[in-house]
């Protein structure tokens, strides 16, 4: 599959790719490591006219921990996020999930703002134009039908980004820049919940970093993700939780978040279901009527939907469970 033909940009500073933009008036997308875009373009699922790399932009990597946050610029690559000992030791959630993207390999170059940025899937758009050409197209391919739902009205493509899931369970914000300037905003925020256009981001906008408030000792976090080759699938369904415990191991607050269970992350509020119990006590059974109707499963992914739905309680248990071991463990430190 050979790439179609686009202009190449390379700027050196936020404005600078603003203005590539403006001057040259093009259909532009931005390029991070590429391992999302790229395959996109060679199935013509993406034609932009021109590329505007993010790579030679200072500012724009690297960890640090500020005044009780932990901040990451956008072109931060997945591997310097799993070394970090910062992100291991008091953001176990985001650790694991980076680890959980892909494969080593592609660790090396995928980014932490394209993870985030990434388009959403589904098994009936995903392919290669000899593929697509056999059926009508669909809504995400300008037609007026959905495969996945047959007498669906809109597109139920599914984000199947492993990192914002984590992010959303910290209560993390993205920090943006766009042609009306710098903003913040949170992590959900930039979700629109809808398969045809994924996020609420205005056009040529860019996530310059993430802010992440370093959580206190009694509050850990854990990642879970169902997927049929561990060394290399998209998340199935995926989940991550935030924990906070007080010294009797009593659940003083939970934050859980959801991934591939729609055309956006999802997340639920359990402080009226687990709080106020003992972790070892906790009654998890409600998560299974909880959680499906909060999603937009459809049979869209590698596995039946009904399959997706039933594992979504056992994925978020593992999330929660491991995110209470860790904080019982700094308790009890
Ligand atoms: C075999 C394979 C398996 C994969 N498995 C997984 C998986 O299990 N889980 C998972 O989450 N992903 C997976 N991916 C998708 C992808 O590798 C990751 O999501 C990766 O983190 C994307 O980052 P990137 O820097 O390569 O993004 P790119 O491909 O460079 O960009 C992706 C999108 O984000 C936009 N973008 C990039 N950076 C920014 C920015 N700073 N601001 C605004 N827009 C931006 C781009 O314009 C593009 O639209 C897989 C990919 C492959 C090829
Ligand atoms: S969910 Fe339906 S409309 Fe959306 S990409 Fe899949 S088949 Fe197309």
């Amino acid at each position: 599959m050979r790439l179609p033909e686009f202009s190449f940009h390379e700027p050196l500073t936020l404005d600078q790719a603003f203005a590539t933009i403006k001057k040259n008036n093009g259909n532009a997308r931005f390029l991070a490591g590429g391992t999302d875009l790229v395959p996109l373009m060679k199935f013509g699922l993406e034609t932009p006219s021109m590329i505007v790399s993010l790579k030679k932009i200072e500012g724009l990597k690297g960890i640090a921990e500020d005044n009780g946050y932990a901040m990451i610029g956008a072109l931060t690559t997945l591997r310097e996020i799993i070394s970090s000992t910062v992100i291991s030791g008091k953001l176990p959630a985001l650790s694991e999930a980076a680890m959980a993207v892909a494969a080593p390999p592609v660790w090396n170059v995928a980014t932490l703002g394209g993870n985030i940025r990434q388009q959403t899937r589904c098994v009936y758009y995903n392919q290669s134009r000899a593929w697509r050409l056999e059926k009508e197209p669909c809504f995400k391919a300008g037609g007026n039908v959905c495969h996945a739902v047959p007498r669906g009205k809109k597109c139920f493509s599914v984000y199947c980004g492993d990192i914002a899931p984590a992010l959303i369970a910290l209560d993390a914000a993205a920090t943006i820049s766009g042609m009306a300037g710098p903003a913040e905003v949170r992590l959900i925020d930039l979700f629109s919940n809808d398969g045809l256009s994924p996020f609420t981001l205005e056009k040529n906008t860019i996530i310059t970093g993430i802010k992440i408030p370093v959580p206190g000792a009694a509050s850990r976090s854990g990642y879970a993700k169902l997927r049929v080759r561990s060394a290399i699938d998209y998340p199935l369904v995926s989940a991550a939780a935030s924990v906070a415990l007080d010294k009797d191991s009593i659940i003083t607050g939970v934050k859980l978040a959801l991934s591939a269970v729609g055309p956006a992350p999802v997340a639920i509020d359990l402080n009226g279901v687990l709080v106020g119990v003992r972790i070892d006590t906790a009654d998890f059974t409600a998560l299974k009527d909880v959680l499906p109707k909060k999603t937009q499963i459809a049979d869209n992914l590698a596995l039946p939907g009904s399959y997706r739905r039933k594992m979504l309680s056992v994925i978020a248990k593992k999330a929660i469970m491991k995110a209470a071991e860790r904080a019982a463990e700094k308790e009890t430190i």
